[in-house]
């Protein structure tokens, strides 16, 4: 038997550290906001502000698969307020246009879980490709190392940024 690839091995130490602290009864997301990365590491962040943190998922899906995460500690999304709804849709929709325009994505998939004993409002973006089977199979395409990360992370980034100057404010003119 071969052992599994550095990354499957790394990945599932991230995955008994993440159950060790809900052991604890920590919340994994806020310890690693509060830690600046100290789970889920410093790498490949395309934004962060008070409310959100958008960051490329380190063992993707697809090229760019993203997750969003809502700072304050909501156990899904049946806890949001509706200003929050708001807030964190449209954050939402400002990364998927982001990722269309910085990756040629045709279409960009949103999914949520959160299910589980501890955890954190976080919602995930699937970028689908020009000649990818369309449709679900895509929330469970096989994960692979994340490679470029730094690059993708910095041209959704570019992306993003223009577009987040509003979030939040009056509904524009047009
Ligand atoms: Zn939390």
């Amino acid at each position: 038997m071969t052992a599994p690839p550095a990354w499957q091995q790394e990945r599932e130490r991230l995955g008994r550290k993440v159950e060790e602290l809900r052991r604890q009864g920590v919340c994994d997301t806020c310890y690693d906001l509060e830690t600046g990365g100290g789970v889920y590491g410093a790498r490949y962040v395309i934004y962060e502000d008070e409310h959100f943190k958008i960051k490329l998922e380190p063992y993707p899906r697809a090229k760019g698969h993203t997750i969003v995460v809502y700072k304050p500690h909501r156990d899904d999304l049946s806890l949001l307020s509706d200003a929050e709804v708001g807030l964190v849709f449209q954050v939402c929709v400002r990364a998927v246009k982001a990722v269309k325009q910085a990756l040629g994505a045709e279409k960009v998939y949103l999914n949520t879980m959160c299910d589980g004993p501890i955890n954190h409002l976080h919602l995930q973006l699937f970028p689908r490709y020009a000649g990818e089977r369309t449709g679900s199979t895509r929330f469970v395409a096989p994960r692979r190392p994340i490679a470029d990360g730094d690059d993708t992370a910095r041209r959704i980034r570019a992306a993003l940024l223009p577009l987040m100057h509003n979030v939040g404010g009056a509904e524009s003119a047009h």
